[in-house]
This record gives C-alpha cells, structure tokens and sequence, in this order.
C-alpha cells in the first residue's frame, strides 16, 4: 500500500495514521532552511514509509524530530529517524523505563500489549527503543528558517509527558493523543480535558491535528475535551 503525504497548510504534510496497525499522523514542518518532523512512527517501517512519500513529493528528510509523549506508536521508531531526536525529559526518562524492561523480560510482553502492535512488528523484526538525544522542560522554540515552531509541554488527560507544537504563522497546533484518554482502559479525567481546553483556547489555532484522526477544528476539539469525551 503506497500511502501518500497530504498537505495541511502552508508549511505542514502529514503522513496520515492507519488503523490497523495504530499508526499515528506524522507531520512534517518545513522551514526555508530545514525541516522537521513530530513523532516517529512505530517502527522502522513506519518511518520508511513516512520518508518515502517525503521523496515522492521532493521534500528534504527532516533534521529533527520531535515526540509528542513516549507511547510505543509515536516512538519505536526513532533508532530509524534521519538527525536528532527532541523530547520533553519526562518522555525520556519513561522510554528509558520501557527499554530497561526489554532488556530485561525480551519484546513478548509488548507485542502481546496490543492487536495492532502484533501487526506492526508481525514480520519479526526486533523492537528497538532509544532515548531521545536532547530534552527539554517546560517549552522551547525553534525556528526552521521563517518557521517558527513553538514545542512546549502542557497537561493533559492522556499521559502525563505531553508535548504540543504549534506553528504560528499557520495556526496549526499538532496535538498528538493529548486530548485521549489513557491507555489501555480509555479512562477520562474531567479536570485535565479542561485544563488543556483552556490552554488551546490561549493559543488560538485554526488546525488541530490530533494523533489518529484527521485534521478538526479548534471548536470541535474544545467540546470534545469539555464534554469529556476526549
Ligand atoms: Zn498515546
């Protein structure tokens, strides 16, 4: 299956999720003077799917790839990643738990986790895990060359490492799971869907792109998180 880039606004493409294989979004923000991509993927596959619709479309491999949080779809992939790797220091600290532990128990217990992790890694690859090489706390800005990129860390009601990125001058905010409930058991906490409402309320985007579902309105995904719905 050749699944094709779609281009979210000026300077942003997605590479869009998969259900099967719980793939998430994987977005690509290109700068006048290098690019960068958020979350990398599920495994190496996932990211040489993701780079060969980058080539298919003529776009520079990214320089730096941020996490949105340390959940095994947004992060496997990362040994496989072109350049640096950007995570906030409490996804690290939790990819680093995760590797210790297959290192020590070995991936059966991570594949059985889940239906579509046994699709992703089905052909027997090894499940590879590496830390992020360089982190951040509280927020960071970068600039790709006339493309800002804010990159910060806000609580939310999916895990407690998430990591938002917003590109101002297209007023797309890229949102990861954040606005989900936990895994595995989806359950919802009334408090934070409220708190990161109001902190996408501050912002202001036109876009959200959350990270297994298309594009929405900053409207829709504000009642989605007050309604508790996620
Ligand atoms: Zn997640």
């Amino acid at each position: 299956m050749n699944v094709k880039l779609e281009r979210l606004s000026e300077r942003i493409w997605v590479f869009p999720y998969e259900e099967k294989r719980d793939r998430p979004n994987l977005s690509y923000i290109k700068g006048d003077n290098w690019s960068l991509a958020v979350d990398a993927g599920h495994s190496v596959d996932h990211v040489k799917d993701f780079y060969k619709a980058l080539k298919e479309e003529d776009l520079p491999l990214p320089k730096l790839t941020v996490l949105t949080h340390w959940h095994w779809d947004h992060t496997f992939g990362m040994h496989a990643v072109n350049g640096l790797t950007l995570a906030n220091a409490k996804t690290n600290s939790y990819l680093a738990d995760f590797k210790k532990r297959l290192d020590e128990e070995g991936p059966k217990f991570f594949l059985a986790m889940d239906p579509s992790i046994g699709y992703e890694y089905e052909d027997g690859k090894p499940v590879i895990v590496r830390t992020a090489d360089t982190t951040f706390t509280g927020e960071v800005m970068l600039d790709a060359g006339n493309c800002p990129v804010r990159v910060f860390q806000a609580e939310a009601p999916h895990t407690d490492d998430s990591t938002l990125v917003y590109v101002p001058e297209d007023k797309v905010l890229i949102l990861g799971d954040c606005t989900g409930g936990t895994f595995p058991d989806w359950k919802f906490d009334k408090e934070l869907g409220n708190k990161l409402a109001d902190t996408i309320k501050d912002i202001g985007p036109e876009i959200c792109l959350p990270g297994h579902w298309n594009a929405l309105s900053t409207d829709i995904i504000i009642k989605d998180l007050v309604e508790g719905e996620g």
